[in-house]
């Protein structure tokens, strides 16, 4: 009961934290813009009224510019993964659901020196899925992988994605710890984490979304080290047109 009530607790401190994520996201999103029309506009100015300055400063200019556009691309892939959205399942690319979910999960990998290595199959490119689900699937993924290479000397993760049939397999692993035998045996029950504050709803949440999907996910470990998380997406049949 104890550790039922502490779980519900920390349920809702998360939800009310999504809810938070949305509003705060929201809330940049004007300054953002802002910034940038200064920008634009210190631009202008310089060029008509000190041209000699003006390329000095303008590489200055470039930099404010391309970092209000990248803090504005995670503020959009954050409000996109935390709203409610209706499921639409439609044709996209794995390629860009990859990237985006890699922008938002991997947001801190080189400040811990983690290699990402993405090689997406061009023949099982479309997927017919949701695509901000599958981000949902691939984000939390990433993150268990970032907190299982906590303190690795080379941490690495990997993502791949080949033919299977009628079925694009998306792998994830990591060079971590691997998965223990009690990780193995629950690995998908809700609840079930080895986290100091984990939740341990991630790998379920994400099940519940594959299957949906139609397809199946499932967790092993690897050789020497690490683990390894494959799941399968149902492929969008592109009508020939030949
Ligand atoms: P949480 O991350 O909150 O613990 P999850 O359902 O995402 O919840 O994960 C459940 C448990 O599975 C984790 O606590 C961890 O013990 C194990 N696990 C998941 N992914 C990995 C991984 N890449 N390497 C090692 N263990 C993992």
């Amino acid at each position: 009961m104890e550790r039922t009530r502490a779980e519900l607790i920390h349920a809702s401190r998360l939800s009310a934290m999504g809810a938070l994520t949305s509003t705060i996201a929201h809330e940049l999103t004007q300054p953002l813009a802002a910034v940038a029309n200064f920008a634009r506009g210190l631009r202008r100015l310089l060029a008509s009224h000190s041209p000699a300055l003006s390329p000095v400063v303008g590489y200055t200019l470039d930099d404010i510019d391309a970092g209000v556009m990248r803090a504005a691309d995670i503020v959009r892939h954050m409000r996109s993964l935390v709203e409610k959205s209706p499921i639409r399942r439609q044709v996209h690319s794995l390629a860009d659901i990859v990237d985006d979910a890699v922008a938002i999960g991997l947001i801190d990998a080189a400040s811990r020196g983690i290699e990402c290595r993405v090689d997406i199959a061009e023949e099982a490119d479309a997927v017919l899925v949701d695509e901000i689900q599958i981000q949902q699937v691939i984000v939390n993924l990433l993150r268990n992988a970032v907190d299982a290479m906590d303190g690795s000397a080379h941490p690495q993760i990997v993502i791949r994605s080949r033919l299977q049939g009628d079925w694009a397999e998306v792998q994830v692993s990591d060079k971590g710890g691997g998965l223990s035998k009690e990780s193995l045996a629950n690995l998908f029950k809700p609840f079930d984490s080895t986290k100091q504050g984990g939740m341990g709803v991630g790998l379920s949440i994400c099940r519940t979304i594959i299957e949906a999907h139609g397809g199946k996910i499932w967790g092993e470990n690897r050789s020497p080290s690490g683990a390894c998380f494959k799941f399968t997406l149902p492929r969008a049949s592109i009508p020939s047109y030949s």
